[in-house]
Parts: structure tokens; sequence; C-alpha cells
């Protein structure tokens, strides 16, 4: 339910409202716009009904929300969320580069492609360190060294970390060491590790699942929002289609579809959109134009010895390259990077 606010409504009055909405045991986000504000209501919306909240003075109207995601929607907050996390600002007019390896390998190999995806633009050094793999036999990760390697890398290079965290017992510990928590695409319906994120408060790049709908990412953001964390962004990862040529078919829809219906910022993966690295150019042109709020790529300094993904990774030049023809649409549909 939305409580929209007439342009002239008191402090007071305001107050006044949201008081009641309390009393009767709801939850309220109140949206200040530059015309008037909206006071969203959560919870169970019945105890409401049969209180004539239209009679209070400052209230313009009520309007029922009927989706299932509330919190996340355009409706409850008409304001684009700017996601803050330290000095990178995600949702805002930059277009926010976050680049790195498919997985933390050594040391040495990241700061060499932290230093280089630094130069070229980059302002978040991506890279698992628990990686969910689809064969138990593949490579699963450094695990917690992987952390301190990322975390001692960032700090010298001067980037801010993105990795992801499979296991909702390991979110304290992540915390000590990440800017971003990652929650993967197979990981997007585990409500209980949403539950955790959403709790711990802390900035998440929440993927979209490979077989979930736009309504179903959108109500997993839900899930952590619930938990009073609004420090969520999306990214679209594509999702399975019929194609094979490609290892996922990239929604661009979704981009244009997600910045309707939500106020959250969106980020696209054209590394797992498309499986193939002659394609992350192109297809990162494209998402840029569609309202993209930044990309996530995979990066390494040799794609061709890199332990996993390396036929989707950009080499460094590569990803130089991909940043200047991506930074002239930026500009183009007024952005920048
Ligand atoms: C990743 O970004 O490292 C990853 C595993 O991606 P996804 O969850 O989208 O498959
Ligand atoms: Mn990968």
């Amino acid at each position: 339910m939305i409580i929209v606010l007439k342009s002239n409504t008191t402090a007071d009055e305001k107050k006044r409202i949201i008081d009641k909405v309390h009393s009767l045991g709801l939850k309220t986000m109140v949206s200040e716009g530059v015309e008037r504000s909206i006071i969203g209501v959560i919870g169970e919306e019945d105890k409401i009904r049969v209180q004539p909240l239209e009679a209070y003075p400052g209230v313009e109207q009520v309007i029922a929300v009927l989706s299932q995601f509330k919190l996340v929607s355009r409706e409850f907050k008409p304001q684009s969320s700017v996601v803050k996390v330290k000095d990178v600002a995600i949702g805002g007019e930059e277009i926010v580069i976050m680049a790195g390896p498919c997985a933390i390998e050594n040391l040495q190999t990241l700061r060499e492609i932290a230093v280089n995806v630094k130069k070229s633009g980059a302002r978040i050094l991506r890279g698992g360190a628990f990686k969910p793999r689809t064969s138990p036999y593949s490579f699963q990760g450094l695990g917690v060294e992987g952390l301190k390697i990322m975390k001692q890398v960032c700090d010298e290079v001067g980037l801010l970390s993105v990795t992801e965290v499979i296991d909702p017992r390991d979110v304290e510990l992540m915390a000590k060491y990440v800017d971003i928590m990652q929650v993967g695409a197979r990981n997007m319906q585990n409500f209980n590790l949403l539950k955790e994120i959403g709790i711990s408060k802390r900035p998440v790049l929440l993927k979209r699942g490979m077989m979930a709908t736009i309504k179903e990412f959108l109500m997993s953001a839900e899930y952590i929002l619930n938990e009073d964390n609004f420090n969520v962004i999306l990214c679209e990862r594509g999702i399975r289609t019929f194609e094979t040529y490609t290892r996922n078919t990239l929604d661009i829809n979704a981009v244009p579809a997600i910045k309707m219906l939500s106020h959250l910022p969106i980020v696209v993966d054209p590394s797992h959109g498309t499986g193939k690295w002659g394609l992350v150019t192109p297809v990162s042109r494209a998402a840029v134009a569609a309202g993209a709020d930044g990309l996530l790529v995979e990066v390494h300094v040799h794609p061709e010895e890199a332990v996993s993904d390396g036929t989707q990774s950009l080499n460094t030049d590569n990803f130089e390259k991909m940043v200047k023809e991506v930074r002239a649409v930026a500009e183009a549909v007024g952005r920048k990077i």
C-alpha cells in the first residue's frame, strides 16, 4: 500500500500518519519527492484497510500495491537509488566498471590484473574466492586465503572489491575482507543467504538466476531490502534459452524493464552473458546504451592460462579498448566513466 501525501502536508500531519501505521504493527518507508512525499506501507495490509486512512489530514490518496515486490518497486520509491560504497556511487551519473578474473588464483596474478584494470578505468576488482562450480571436480577457489589476497591487492592498488559469498555462515567473515558481497546466479533464491546478507546491511551485488524471471529476480532483492538493507545492486548475467552458441542469452530487455519496475541500480555481466570474449565489448556497449549503471567484466593477464572462464575473459589490452568504446556510448547517453 502507498500513501501519497499532499504537496502542502505538514511535518506533524506526516508524523501522525506514520505513527498510526506503526501502531498497527506495520512498517513504513518514506520517500521524499521534490513535489510530494510517499509513504510505503509494508506488512499485513488487511489491518490497515479498515482504517479510513484517506480521512487523515495531509493524505491525498491511498493506493494498493498488487505486486509482490514492494520495497524494490518504483511505486514505493520513484527516485532511482544510488548505492554508495566508500568513494564509488553505483546508480549515479558514472558507469561503474568492475573487472577482474573469474577466480582469485594467486597474489601475483591478481595484483597484475588489478594494476591493469585500474589503469583502464575500473573502480572495483572482481574475483571469486569461493567458487560455485557446476562440477565438484573443478577448481573451487582459494577460500579465506583468496579473500586475504583480494584485500591486500585492493588496498595496495586502490580499488574496491566484489566477491561471491555462497554460504550464509560466511557472511560475517566476508564482511571483514570485502566491500561488496556477490550473490551468484546459482544462489539467487537461497533465501537464507539473502536474509543473512540483509541483516549484515552490507552492499550486495545480486545476480539474476539463470532460470529466473525478472519478477522472481526482484522478489529475491525484496528479501534483502525487507531486512532493511537497501544497498542492493542488481546484475543481469544472461538466462538459459534454446540458444547454445552462446553460454547464456543476455536479456537486454531486463535493463530498461528493471529500470521501470524498480529504483535499484542494475549492472550487466557481458562475460557470463555471452561466454565468448569476442562478444563482450559489443554487448557491453549495448548494455550501457540500454541504461545499465555498470559492467562486471572478467579480465585476465593470460586468459589462455586462467583456471576458470578463460574463454570469456578479456586480456588487458582488449579490456582497455573495451572501456574506450563503452566510454563513447556512455557519453552519448549522458553518462560518464
Ligand atoms: C561469477 O561472477 O563469478 C559467477 C560465478 O557468475 P554467475 O553466478 O553469474 O554464474
Ligand atoms: Mn566466471
